[in-house]
């Protein structure tokens, strides 16, 4: 199969480089002319773990390829993936499809034959009729399907989610273009990966409603962390005793400071928009929005609070910036509400981040970047783990102590054993986890 991605993002150049380790030829374009120039020159613009290795063995072998000139690569293709960005759009908290529909136009004029165009991006129900609608007025002679196929992948473990997902939905009705599709996954279907053919709104809407489940799921979790500072319970025990339950499941059961990235706070702000618009507000999203947002400024107090009380002329030491661990994306993340209200309140923050700091550095003002972990800690008041990286797991405790003006540790992902924390002598708090 030719495949054409459009959008070199975390989820076109994930897809494009693992159809291309499917055995596909495939073409990444991206309007952006720098990203395109490094990967041309062997440089991945996003830090994802095994993407660097796998683009360089497909584009060696001359099966994955990199361009701007989208003409060229729709004319060659089978099926056409549409993998720019949705991102929240200003003001109203729907998805902003602009960069979908001039792609989709932009693909009209260069169709060549019959070709699958495909929208990979997470788009609301209605967009793919809508994008087919484009596609045959800017071009009435083409002969196309359209079809949604929405990406689960996790950033951090994109690759393997990519080559061994739960499940891949494929929304459309045309024989033809579920033809084409089950060729291009035709290496997951062989090692037994469902594919699931729905029709587009309900592929649409699928990815959405995953999308929500997940950040209810987070968000609950969240909240009976708060219950159990309340009432002496362990949120880690709690998760664990409800986890095991097969109805509920372990997974999206780890309490923190709220949940970020560049598709939770997006999506579920998109589908509670979608539900309203159609008279079908969906209540519980609208509700873990909201929660979820006051639990990302709360942290800020949470933190003043281990503090004594005030931040004013205190250094603190922040690990962690990016949303997650293993990925440099920024979008979003806690760090994001946290650092500045900090800053605002008159503390000194000095931060690290393993992978994220190029990404941060222009979204948060006032920060003192520093080369390290331990880099951050001299003389501080407090330390805060924002993200669970791993080597924030394995600190050498002795050394943090001993390089801090208090031994104050406010860990907002729980990678510390609170006991243990005290028996070293640190005012420790965490989240859910009363000492
Ligand atoms: P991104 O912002 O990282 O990348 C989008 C890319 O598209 C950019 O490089 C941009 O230059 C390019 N682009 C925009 N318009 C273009 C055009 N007309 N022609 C060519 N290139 C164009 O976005 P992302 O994180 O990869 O997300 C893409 C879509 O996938 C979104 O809808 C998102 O919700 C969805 N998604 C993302 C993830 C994730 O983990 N990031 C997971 C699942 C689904």
């Amino acid at each position: 199969m030719h495949i054409a991605v459009i959008g070199t993002g975390y989820v076109g150049l994930v897809s494009g480089t693992c159809f291309s380790e499917f055995g596909h030829e495939v073409i990444c374009i991206d309007t952006d002319k720098e990203k395109i120039k490094s990967l041309n020159n062997g440089k991945v613009p996003i830090f994802e773990p095994g993407l660097q290795a796998m683009i360089e063995k497909n584009a060696k072998a001359g099966h994955l390829k990199f361009g701007t000139d989208l003409k060229e690569a729709v004319a060659n293709a089978d099926a056409v993936f549409i993998a720019v960005g949705t991102p929240s759009r200003r003001g109203d908290g729907r998805a902003d499809l602009t960069y979908v529909y001039a792609a989709a136009k932009e693909i009209a004029a260069a169709l060549n034959g019959y070709t699958v165009i495909v929208t990979k991006s997470t788009v609301p129900v209605g967009t793919g009729r809508e994008v087919g609608r484009i596609v045959q007025e800017a071009n009435p002679s083409a002969e196309f399907d359209v079809v949604s196929n929405p990406e689960f992948l996790r950033e951090g473990a994109a690759i393997e989610d990519f080559m061994r997902p739960d499940r891949v939905v494929v929304g459309t009705t045309e024989k033809r273009a579920q033809d084409v599709m089950s060729a291009i996954y035709r290496p997951l279907s062989l090692s037994r990966t469902p594919l699931v053919f729905t029709s587009i709104e309900s592929s649409e809407l699928t990815k959405y409603a995953g999308n929500a489940f997940l950040a209810t799921k987070i968000t609950f979790i969240n909240e009976i962390a708060d219950l159990c500072e309340k009432v002496g319970a362990n949120v880690h025990d709690v998760a664990r005793g409800i986890g095991l339950d097969g109805r509920i499941g372990s997974k999206f059961l780890h309490a923190g400071p709220g949940f970020g990235g560049s598709c939770f706070p997006k999506d579920t702000r998109a589908l509670f928009e979608t539900s309203s618009d159609v008279g079908a507000p969906l209540k519980i999203v609208e509700a873990v929005i909201n929660i979820n947002e006051t639990r990302k400024r709360q942290m800020a107090a949470r933190i003043t609070e281990a503090c004594g009380g005030s931040v004013a002329g205190k250094i603190i030491a922040v690990l962690g910036l990016t949303f997650k661990p293993n990925t440099d994306d920024m979008r979003e993340s806690p760090s994001l509400d946290i650092l500045p209200a900090l800053i605002t309140a008159g503390a000194t923050v000095r931060a690290y981040d393993p992978e994220g700091m190029d990404e941060a550095r222009p979204l948060l003002d006032g920060v003192e970047f520093c080369q390290n972990s331990y880099g951050t800690l001299e003389n501080a008041d407090a330390l805060v783990i924002i993200t669970e990286w791993n080597e924030f797991r394995a600190l050498d405790l002795t050394r943090v102590k001993s390089l801090m003006k208090t031994p104050v540790m406010v860990d907002l992902r729980n990678i510390y054993d609170p006991a243990d924390m005290t028996d070293k002598g640190f005012a420790y708090t965490s989240i859910g986890r009363p000492i």
